[in-house]
């Protein structure tokens, strides 16, 4: 999962493809194949399949450009097949700039939409005989257009649906927001979208169509799964860590020697330890390296880096963020400029 290429940065914000990817290409020869294409459609088809990624990659920075206008920055866009992610670092604080941050992806398709329709108005390609073209395999260089036009359209309305992880999903909660507390919108956010993704299952059934009904199995299951991320992320953001912080906590010096350290920690379950230079925070050291030291040397020798500067009123998914970012399993807390505690995951 985590071996993803990146493609490089737009604006800034790094774009990955999701291994998953290779999906798009493998699948479209395999269909070029099974109708019999020659080899000019397959280039064209896999043309095709550069082109509705761009569609994609546009639509994701549809969303992080509009998140950049309300100061919330985009950690990565991650493409999976004809879909993407753009992960934001954190929710827009208003419901109304989610709302447009929602918004702005499927805008983007529609824009993208209109301007294909005008070279098909144009030039009348009608479109029933491209459909039955490309029922065998034959595309030609004028069908493009209208196939990318498809797509666009199809992201518009399938993004609309009021599913999360979709934007459909997000714009609900964002009009629910705006009249209720956040978690009780995405609540009821989620419910409507289970109803949904319910419905597309009974559906499916009815018309013995078991793909459909599958399809909407895994819609349920998603939108399950990111209703509890949504809510979980709300809790990081609205929960302070005051509540976590372990103020029973013991500091070592720089200039302490191992022997002393352990016979300080002799006894102790905690398994991290900050390191105080001149009583300023500067770094960390953990019992298992402190047992393995050498004796000769000085707990200055051996620290590793912490970030500093979290307060006690900080939220959860600061702390979060600090502990991925730096890898670190300990984080001094302060409240002003007073060391009050460490907050620690194991
Ligand atoms: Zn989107």
């Amino acid at each position: 999962m985590n071996a993803s290429p990146r493609l490089g940065r737009i604006f800034g914000i790094p774009i990955t493809i999701h291994w998953s990817f290779i999906l798009l290409p493998i699948l479209t020869l395999y269909w070029a194949n099974s109708k019999g294409a020659d080899l000019n459609t397959t280039l064209l088809l896999m043309g095709l399949v550069v082109l509705i990624f761009i569609c994609v990659v546009l639509h994701e920075l549809g969303h992080a450009l509009m998140a950049k206008r309300f100061g919330v920055k985009t950690k990565d866009i991650i493409l999976l097949p004809i879909c993407g992610m753009a992960r934001l670092e954190k929710l827009p604080k208003l419901p109304k700039h989610e709302l447009l941050v929602a918004l702005a992806g499927p805008l983007v398709n529609l824009v993208l939409a209109i301007l294909l329709a005008i070279p098909l108005f144009i030039f009348s390609t009608p479109s029933t005989s491209l459909i039955h073209q490309l029922s065998f395999g034959e595309v030609n260089l004028a069908s493009i257009p209208f196939l990318l036009m498809s797509f666009n359209l199809a992201m518009v309305v399938f993004n609309l649906f009021p599913i999360f992880p979709m934007d459909g999903g997000r714009i609900l909660r964002s009009l629910l927001a705006m009249k209720l507390k956040q978690n009780k919108a995405t609540q009821i956010a989620a419910y409507i979208g289970q109803f949904f993704a319910l419905l597309i299952v009974i559906y499916g059934l009815y018309l013995a169509d078991y793909t459909l009904a599958f399809t909407g199995l895994i819609v349920f299951v998603l939108a399950t799964r990111e209703q509890r991320i949504v809510a979980h992320n709300e809790l990081m953001h609205t929960t302070s860590i005051e509540s976590m912080v372990d103020t029973n906590f013991i500091t070592l010096d720089v200039k302490d020697t191992i022997p002393f350290a352990l016979n300080r920690i002799n006894l102790l379950d905690q398994k991290f330890f900050l390191v105080l230079d001149q009583d300023q925070v500067a770094g960390y050291v953990s019992d298992a390296a402190l047992k393995e030291a050498d004796s000769n040397s000085v707990i200055g020798d051996m620290i590793s880096y912490i970030p500093k500067g979290i307060q006690e009123s900080d939220s959860m998914a600061r702390a979060s963020e600090l502990f991925q970012k730096y890898g670190t399993p300990i984080l001094p807390v302060s409240r002003g400029k007073e060391l009050i505690g460490t907050i620690q995951i194991y």
